[in-house]
Formats: C-alpha cells, sequence, structure tokens
C-alpha cells in the first residue's frame, strides 16, 4: 500500500466544497462538480466567455472582443463567476480556502490547452502592496504558481508591480478605470529580461471586462513581451 493510500484510509478524501467523501483528492463529489459553473463547449477565444453554438474548431470572437482592443491574443477561463465557482474564489480570496489554489489552477491548466506555447512565461497579476500586506498574499500568484508548474513553464511571480494604490474601481467607468490602471501596472525593472521576445501568461482569479488584464498585457508588450494570453480562473459573464 503506497503512502497516499494509507493516509486515504485514515483520512477519506472530502469535496472540495462539501463534507462528501470523494474518491480521489483534490477533487468534487458529483453533486458539486453539478452546481460548479466550468465553462465547457464552445467560448470567445478571446476571452473565454460561452458563446452559442459548436465548436467548428476556428476561433470565434464575442461582441466585446469585437469592438474593444484587446491588447492580449487568447484568453480562458476554467468556470463562470457564480455560484459554486464565485463561493470558492470567494473563499481563496479571503483566505479561507488556500488549498483550493491546487485543484482549481488543475481546472484552469485544462483550460488553458489551447493557449500554452513552449516557452511561455507565466504571470499573477499583482495587488497592491498595501493589499498585499493586508491579505498577505495574492490569490492570483497562489493560482499562477501552482499552474506553472503543473504545465511545466517558468513562473514569474512578481513580474509585474503597481506603481502606486489604484484605490476602488468601483463607481467607474471603462475608460477612467482603463485609465487609473494603466499607468498603475509595469513590468518589475529586474524582470524586463525575461519578458523580452517571449510570450506571457498572465493569471488572475476573476475577469469581468478585462481592464486589468488589458493594462498588464500593455505594460508586458511595451517591455518586449512577443505576445500575452491571459487566463483567469473565474469570468464574471453578463447574463450569468
Ligand atoms: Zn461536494
Ligand atoms: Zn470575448
Amino acid at each position: 500500500m503506497g503512502m497516499q493510500a494509507a493516509l486515504h484510509l485514515i483520512y477519506p478524501p472530502q469535496c472540495l466544497t462539501c463534507d462528501a467523501l470523494v474518491t480521489t483528492d483534490f477533487g468534487l463529489c458529483g453533486h458539486c462538480w453539478r452546481e460548479t459553473p466550468f465553462v465547457t463547449g464552445l467560448v470567445c477565444d478571446q476571452c473565454g466567455v460561452p458563446l452559442p453554438g459548436e465548436d467548428s474548431g476556428q476561433p470565434e470572437h464575442c461582441d466585446d472582443c469585437l469592438t474593444i482592443a484587446r491588447p492580449w491574443s487568447q484568453g480562458r477561463a476554467a468556470m463562470l463567476y457564480k455560484d459554486n465557482a464565485r463561493r470558492m474564489v470567494l473563499a481563496l480570496k479571503h483566505g479561507d480556502r488556500l488549498d483550493l489554489a491546487r485543484p482549481a489552477a488543475g481546472w484552469m491548466l485544462r483550460a488553458a490547452q489551447p493557449l500554452l506555447v513552449p516557452g511561455m512565461l507565466v504571470a499573477p497579476i499583482p495587488l497592491h502592496w498595501l493589499r498585499l500586506i493586508k491579505r498577505r498574499y495574492n490569490q492570483a500568484a497562489l493560482l499562477s504558481g501552482a499552474l506553472a508548474k503543473m504545465a511545466g513553464l517558468d513562473h514569474c511571480p512578481d513580474l509585474l508591480i503597481r506603481q502606486r494604490y489604484t484605490g476602488s474601481q468601483e463607481g467607474r467607468d471603462r475608460d477612467s478605470r482603463f485609465a487609473n490602471l494603466a499607468t498603475a501596472l509595469t513590468v518589475h525593472p529586474r524582470r524586463a529580461n525575461r519578458v523580452e521576445g517571449r510570450h506571457i501568461l498572465l493569471v488572475d482569479d476573476v475577469m469581468t471586462s478585462g481592464v486589468t488584464f488589458a493594462a498588464a498585457a500593455e505594460a508586458c508588450i511595451a517591455a518586449g513581451a512577443s505576445g500575452v494570453s491571459v487566463l483567469a480562473l473565474a469570468r464574471v459573464a453578463k447574463d450569468g
């Protein structure tokens, strides 16, 4: 009997979001799996939002991505930001359930398959240092670190830095939010040599309008990245 099997006799693996026992580690029971809105089927190739229709193998784009300039090439999300997915994101964000980072990164890796290219550098969207002190960790960095490890890609947790406090994004319109962020996110001067000529995979816990990813992607491209793709654990969808 292996160590893992022996441990399971003492501590049978539990569902990530309820008390039910499950047969594998880092999994959900059948009920919670059905209650978790994983993104499946046809999605927008650039932002990962689900689209109606069948996957024809050709990249499709949503109305937002056809009208808003997105400075990245492809994007995906593992889940929609609602129901059980929203609860998991909040539990991770508030530090109650850091153990969710690894299974969540596994689901993100599955969603990210069409995005992965050899030599890609994985980097999280940073928290501002004031918030980092308050929260003690960056949940996006936990996800990007676990994901990079599983995918066998390089990880740079401090690739991007926030130059100044951007305050709350609430109550601002899209242009003002972008202006607020665009000057705030920049490539760490000591990490610029890692960006040059490489494709960057930016990771965040939640993607809403995409302004944060846009600002981060602009910063990477300004620092010489050959391209940028984006990956979120959960995507806020308008009709969600
Ligand atoms: Zn469950
Ligand atoms: Zn889109």
